[in-house]
């Protein structure tokens, strides 16, 4: 557990920037693992380990400020912390705004005369504050009315008020309207003048990678089983704030790396050859898995199983297997494992789920399942994703529970 421990504190280091594509955050992460790969004796699927592509990226590479004060002269500010009190949205553009907020009026929606008050604003060069509610209700692809619409994207700025939590993510396209989104219990009607200064960076063709090793089996190499974990994570935002990604997903990368270990040591090589995919650009959307399937390394029809680990950090709750339901064998033979061994509270199985890396491979007919463990901490795609909150309450038990799961798919007859 303390190599576990040290492999999700590196990962999630500040030099690692949140492992996205603010100061090469991902590259280093990926430089980190050829080193891990290299170390444990894995073969190259690629050279160098290292499968190119590239992706189209909104990104936050510089200034990140938003204050609120009582006028435009007025000395004392109120300044938001990215991060902790505020993000920018996945596709939000750049720029500076100093404008009196501008308070979306719901009576919009059910007030005739409130509705003309509201589109008879000027919006240019202005900021808008509006709850998240009412801005679902107004991108409700069903919505009817376009002007309203409309006039609240010719804001310079729109203000989002979420109440319970910041849930960042990421976007290929910029919008050219500033959009924040500010936790509703910081925002204060006293202080309605605001500040805003972004840099946002839409990067094209931005070149990443998958990392790729493999065991070769000793008795039937050309039968695959695949371990899988995205590296990537959601990187910097501004120059303070950057999302370490120590449950999503520094805990499923330690696993793979542990399963690594393990099978690379002479007494316990595998009969078929086990490969091990480390992910780019999940966050982005699958796309490094998506882009693996395009340009396999191995022949899709021979992988005999795979399994995505992806926030594996909890487990108090037990686990979780989208495709559980989709291979009741398999399922059954997991769920046996973990009774005997009593390694988790409960093994659950769902239906199909495009919530992560295996999805590309199960469209493509790859038996996969994608485990994640449940419970313990909430924090999710936010900067309190953090090593030293995160229980790994599980992690040691899971580790068991996959390598017997791995061990016994090779003593079984085959099905295809
Ligand atoms: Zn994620």
């Amino acid at each position: 557990m303390p190599r576990v421990r040290q492999t999700i504190q590196d990962l999630t280091a500040p030099a690692m920037h949140g492992r996205g594509y603010v100061q090469q955050g991902e590259q280093r992460a990926a430089s980190y693992l050829r080193q891990r790969f290299q170390k444990l004796g894995l073969q190259p699927l690629a050279p160098k380990y290292t499968q190119a592509f590239s992706l189209d990226v909104n990104t936050f590479p510089g200034q990140l400020q938003f204050q609120a004060s009582a006028g435009s002269s007025h000395k004392s500010a109120r300044r938001f912390v990215p991060g902790v009190d505020f993000i920018a949205e996945p596709n939000s553009g750049g720029g500076h705004v100093a404008s009196r907020a501008i308070i979306f009026d719901s009576l919009v929606f059910t007030d005739a005369a409130a509705r003309r008050r509201w589109l008879a604003h000027r919006l240019a060069g202005q900021a808008v504050v509006i709850p998240a509610r009412q801005l679902a209700r107004l991108e409700a692809p069903n919505f009817p009315d376009d002007s309203l619409r409309n006039s609240l994207n010719g804001a310079a700025a729109r203000i989002t008020l979420v109440a319970r939590k910041l849930t960042a993510s990421l976007s290929a396209e910029q919008s050219p309207q500033i959009r924040l989104q500010l936790l509703s219990d910081r925002w204060q009607n006293a202080l309605p003048w605001l500040t805003i200064g972004v840099e946002a960076n839409l990067r094209h063709q931005y070149p990443t990678q998958n990392i790729v090793g493999y065991i070769p089996g000793r008795i039937q190499p050309d039968s695959f089983l695949v371990v899988t974990a995205h590296y990537d994570h959601l990187g910097q935002m501004g120059n303070e704030a950057y999302f370490p990604g120590a449950n999503d997903n520094a805990s499923g990368t330690a696993m793979l790396l542990e399963l690594a270990a393990h099978y690379t040591r002479p007494e316990n090589r595998p009969a078929y050859s086990v490969v091990f995919l480390a992910f780019g650009a999940e966050e982005a959307g699958l796309i490094g898995s998506r882009y693996f399937v395009e340009h396999p390394l191995i022949p899709l029809n021979r992988i005999r199983f795979l399994i995505n680990l992806d926030l594996l950090g909890t487990g108090d709750e037990g686990a979780t297997v989208v495709n559980g339901r989709e291979f009741p064998a398999q399922f059954q033979l997991l769920q046996h494992l973990n009774e005997s061994q009593h390694a988790l509270k409960s093994v659950a199985a769902r239906g199909k789920a495009a919530n992560s890396d295996h999805f590309p491979f199960s469209e493509r007919g790859v038996p996969a399942f994608f485990l994640y463990t449940r419970g313990g901490i909430a924090a999710y795609h936010d900067v309190q994703d953090r090593p030293e909150t995160l229980p790994l309450t599980a992690f040691a038990n899971v580790f068991t529970l996959i390598r017997s799961f791995l061990d016994a798919l090779q003593t079984q007859p085959e099905t295809k």
